[in-house]
């Protein structure tokens, strides 16, 4: 076999490149159009099906055979992120520019770990970083990184966080002598709804689950300040150790804002690291409308943003931003292959020693593209748009009889239960509601998340897509009635 035709920079290469990725062009066009639901409704077992030929075959079928074998196979039967009855989870349409963004940086195969790997590239990040410190309002000493999402921002947080506390308190360094032998002290507060991956880095970062204090939220799912100072008292009585509080704006199932103030208050008051997770409500701060909801985030020591959320990349595509970019030197380290010691003293900048990653893509493109080309106001119409058709879809639920809403949207999530009779007990609502769920996927008419309030199973709509409107939500509604209609048939007929 030979590289013809395989490599950009050739003559044979540049012609495969552009038929190439015109063919891929129009395999997502035609996929597209051949769509009419957010979903095949094909089972697992179907799809497993289709891939029995060997994944390595010992000779291949080219590159046509097999874009066309993807589409057939793969396109066919993904969820449509742009079909407006998509609406399960954060997972957003992308923004062609993100798209153009993505063919850009994928085909210049930058790596960000060192500046001799991505000069340009190393150079835009740190821009794009500084201009989102700027979004946040955090002083010129702030500095970030470009992060897989948000799963990778709240681990670093955490990580810097407890290093910086163990220097402290036990001028111990932990990057290289590992936890202080009080490590079963520490203690992480956040709300009980704050996303899972606090746990997962308290666990990663061998504190343990445990180590996680989850305070009770309040009627509006959001930390309870009573709770919290209750929680530190109690802390303080059993000689545990608080070092970080983790604020979430924009939770996962409500959307709700913690009251980011009084958090940045008690924080400063007890010496913790005071960490916001925005992955998904950062966005807010391109709003003039609805960027009051992030007030107090210019306090924290830490950010976490996603930009394949509510900014409208494709996945995946996060930052991490820290008030001192000084707290990078807890993790920092120098390889003598990518960022030795006389590069920092010669000024050449390594983005390394800020990730925990080594190869990284260029991502920062994506944003950049985004913001360059729509400006902040474009970005920002999207978001108030979405903000303002989850109102009025709760508005819609609210006033159907067999809908019942769980609150009212902060951000655009619209959380609600199908009860088609009043008085149906609990416990038959939540069959209920997790059998339409499943059924709404094999029908594919809808994809609709499913959670779980007060112990009761729920349905939520995540309405991300900018080009969705109120009939859409209806006809979400239409799907969800129709389904559970046809699980009571089938009930009844068992
Ligand atoms: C999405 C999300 C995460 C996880 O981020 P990934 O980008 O999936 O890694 C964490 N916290 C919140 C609040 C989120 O919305």
């Amino acid at each position: 076999m030979s590289a013809d035709g395989l490599f950009l920079g050739t003559e044979s290469g540049d012609d495969a490149y552009r038929e190439a990725m015109d063919a891929a062009v129009q395999a997502v066009l035609d996929a597209y159009a051949a769509r009419s639901e957010p979903y095949s409704g094909v089972s697992p077992d179907a799809l497993a099906a289709q891939f029995d030929e060997p994944v390595v075959p010992e000779d291949g079928r080219g590159l046509d055979a097999t874009v066309d074998e993807v589409a057939e196979r793969v396109l066919a039967h993904s969820v449509d992120t742009s079909h407006p009855r998509c609406v399960a989870h954060l997972q957003c349409p992308p923004m062609i520019p993100g798209l153009a963004a993505e063919a850009l940086l994928t085909a210049a195969n930058q790596s960000l770990d060192s500046f001799d790997q991505a000069p340009a590239a190393t150079v835009l990040e740190q821009r794009v970083v500084d201009a989102l410190c700027d979004l946040f309002d955090f002083p010129s000493a702030a500095d970030g990184v470009f992060t897989s999402g948000g799963t990778q921002s709240n681990f670093q947080a955490l990580l810097l966080a407890r290093d910086r506390h163990c220097a402290r308190r036990f001028d111990r360094d932990v990057q290289a002598a590992g936890l202080p032998a009080d490590a079963e002290s520490l203690r992480v507060l956040c709300s009980e709804a704050a996303h899972f991956t606090a746990k997962q880095a308290a666990h990663h970062l061998g504190l343990g689950e445990d180590a996680v204090v989850a305070v009770p939220t309040d009627d509006e799912h959001r930390l309870d300040l009573d709770a919290l100072d209750a929680a530190l008292s109690d802390l303080e009585e059993r000689d545990a150790v608080p070092f970080a509080l983790v604020g979430t704006a924009g939770t996962t199932d409500f959307g709700s804002v913690d009251p980011l103030p009084a958090l940045a208050d008690r924080a400063a008051e007890r010496d913790l690291w005071f960490h916001v997770d925005a992955a998904y409500g950062g966005a807010l701060a391109l709003s003039d409308e609805y960027d009051c909801l992030l007030d107090g985030i210019e306090r924290a020591d830490s950010v976490a943003v996603d930009f394949h959320k509510l900014f409208y990349q494709p996945i995946s595509c996060g930052a991490f931003l820290v008030r001192d970019g000084d707290a990078f030197r807890w993790m920092a380290r120098n390889a003598a292959y990518l960022n030795p010691e006389d590069h920092d003293e010669a000024g050449v900048p390594n983005l390394v020693a800020k990730s925990v990653q080594t190869t990284r893509r260029f991502d920062a493109l994506k944003p950049y593209v985004a913001f360059r080309s729509l400006g902040r106001s474009g970005l920002a119409d999207l978001v108030d748009g979405t903000l303002e058709l989850a109102d009025d879809a709760a508005a819609l639920v609210d006033a159907a009889d067999d809908f019942e809403l769980l609150g009212e949207p902060t951000l655009n999530a619209v959380v609600f239960r199908y009860r088609p009779r009043e008085g149906m007990d609990d416990e038959s609502v939540s069959r209920l509601n997790a059998a339409v769920r499943r059924e709404l996927l094999e029908d594919g008419r809808a994809v609709v998340a499913r959670t779980d309030v007060d112990g009761v199973t729920s349905l939520k709509l995540t309405l991300l897509n900018p080009t969705a409107t109120l009939d859409d939500v209806a006809g979400t509604l239409d799907a969800v009635r129709d389904c559970a209609s046809a699980v009571a048939e089938r009930e009844v007929a068992v």
